[in-house]
């Protein structure tokens, strides 16, 4: 089946959805393909963490841009995503990690983000559950949650009110520019032209701008994370680590999400991936490390997802160069904590209004060269203290 768009957005993840959804509400006709499932890839698999003090510098304008639209997101969206801003601590264990949390605390306020230094006897006041052998902690009001799951849902149901149309099992295998005024991309199911088209492919932008000839440097990882069975409340805050080898929060169901990036196994073109169980301990295990209770808690299940790296690690935005009518989107780390206020952005440039925040820095201008969910059931639980111990020993 052929069809027309004023803008076709391939890849319906968080970032295409909130780009869906900003071009939708200004007025466009928008059609949003995805080869599978919309929603299931990595911005159904991610942990939720939406904090400031694990992001990288240079993305911070955009992370405090982002987090102001989180805090409207359920209103915005007419569902309740369960975000929350419950504050964050940023945790250091050994000196060489005290210094570096210093550092970054130095950093990010001058940046003006509200993070404040805790010495040990502050950490004992307002983070008590927090492991003895933590050295020092960080504190921002600013670090959030919200529930990934219920986000992509949300963000689906707005944009089929706004009036997108969504097709799921469409997998775009090319794309080009016809003339001044048209793009086509190319699928086994047919073919869409539409005045402007936005690639929000995530970890596979590298493989499927490959295809069009105008290959974007976009690695990928396949991360996993971890949630156990509900319990008594342990922690208010969403916790991460100075090393970037852990996050923490409890949600409202009493369930703890654990993640800090610990890498699964997977192949990208078959989009099949596995949870490395050996990752999983060491993951279990510095959690335990950071918050003793969590002993008393049951391992539910642990997936993993693939997520797009650019080189740099900063958001990839705007036209592909030569084509001003192609456009990419996405691959940053913390790309679900950064997704709103980039689609934001994105559906400004393709409808050439004056961006919302400055945005050269993200433009994919000359930044690339070209090179190149599984799940694991642990069915009725498995203790995290046994497991992190396996794993240690
Ligand atoms: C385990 C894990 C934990 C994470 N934790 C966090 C976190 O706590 N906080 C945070 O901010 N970020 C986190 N992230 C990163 C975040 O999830 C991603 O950056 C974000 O979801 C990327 O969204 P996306 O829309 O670009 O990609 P995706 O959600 O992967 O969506 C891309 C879509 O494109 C589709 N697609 C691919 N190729 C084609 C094609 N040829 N034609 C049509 N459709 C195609 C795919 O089917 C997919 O649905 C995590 C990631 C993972 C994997």
């Amino acid at each position: 089946m052929n069809a027309s768009a004023d803008v076709c957005v391939i890849g319906a993840g968080v970032m295409g959805l909130f780009a869906a959804l900003e071009l939708a509400e200004h007025g466009a006709d928008v059609l949003v393909v995805d080869r599978g499932v919309p929603g299931a890839q990595a911005s159904n698999a991610n942990a939720g963490t939406l904090a400031v003090q694990n992001k990288r510098n240079e993305a911070l304008p955009l992370v405090l841009a982002s987090l102001a639209l989180w805090e409207e997101m359920s209103d915005r969206l007419g569902f309740d995503v369960e975000y929350e801003r419950r504050g964050g601590m940023r945790v250091a264990h050994s000196d060489a990690d005290v210094m570096k949390l210093r550092a970054s605390v130095d950093e990010q306020a001058a940046l003006g983000a509200r993070v404040e230094w805790l010495d040990r006897d502050e950490i004992a006041r307002a983070a008590p559950y927090l492991a003895r052998t933590i050295q020092a902690a960080s504190h921002c009001p600013d670090d959030g949650m919200a529930n990934p799951f219920a986000v992509t849902r949300a963000a689906l149901r707005a944009c089929r009110h706004a009036g997108c149309r969504i097709w799921p099992g469409w997998p775009v295998v090319d794309f080009r520019q016809v003339d001044d005024d048209r793009v086509e991309c190319v699928s086994s199911r047919g073919t869409i032209t539409a005045a402007h088209v936005l690639i929000a492919v995530g970890a596979w932008t590298e493989r499927l701008t490959a295809r069009a000839g105008r290959a974007l440097a976009i690695s990928h990882d396949v991360l996993q994370a971890v949630i156990t069975d509900s319990g008594p409340e342990l922690f208010p805050h969403v916790i991460t680590h100075v090393r970037g080898n852990l996050t923490l929060k409890q949600q409202r169901t009493g369930r703890v999400l654990i993640g800090g990036a610990w890498k699964g196994s997977g192949e990208l073109d078959a989009g099949t991936s596995q949870v490395v169980h050996e990752q999983l301990r060491g993951n279990l295990a510095w959690a335990l490390r950071t918050v003793p209770a969590l002993a008393t808690t049951r391992v539910l299940r642990a997936w993993t997802g693939f997520e797009g790296r650019t080189p740099d690690r900063l958001p990839l935005l705007g036209p592909l160069p030569g084509t001003p009518r192609i456009h990419a989107l996405g691959c940053a780390g913390g790309g679900f904590t950064l997704s709103p206020i980039a689609g934001r952005l994105a559906a400004d440039l393709i409808a050439r209004r004056p961006p919302t925040l400055p945005v050269d820095r993200y433009l994919i201008g000359s930044r690339f060269i070209d090179h190149t969910s599984a799940s694991t059931e642990l069915p009725g639980g498995v203790d995290v203290a046994d497991l992190a111990k396996r794993g240690s020993s």
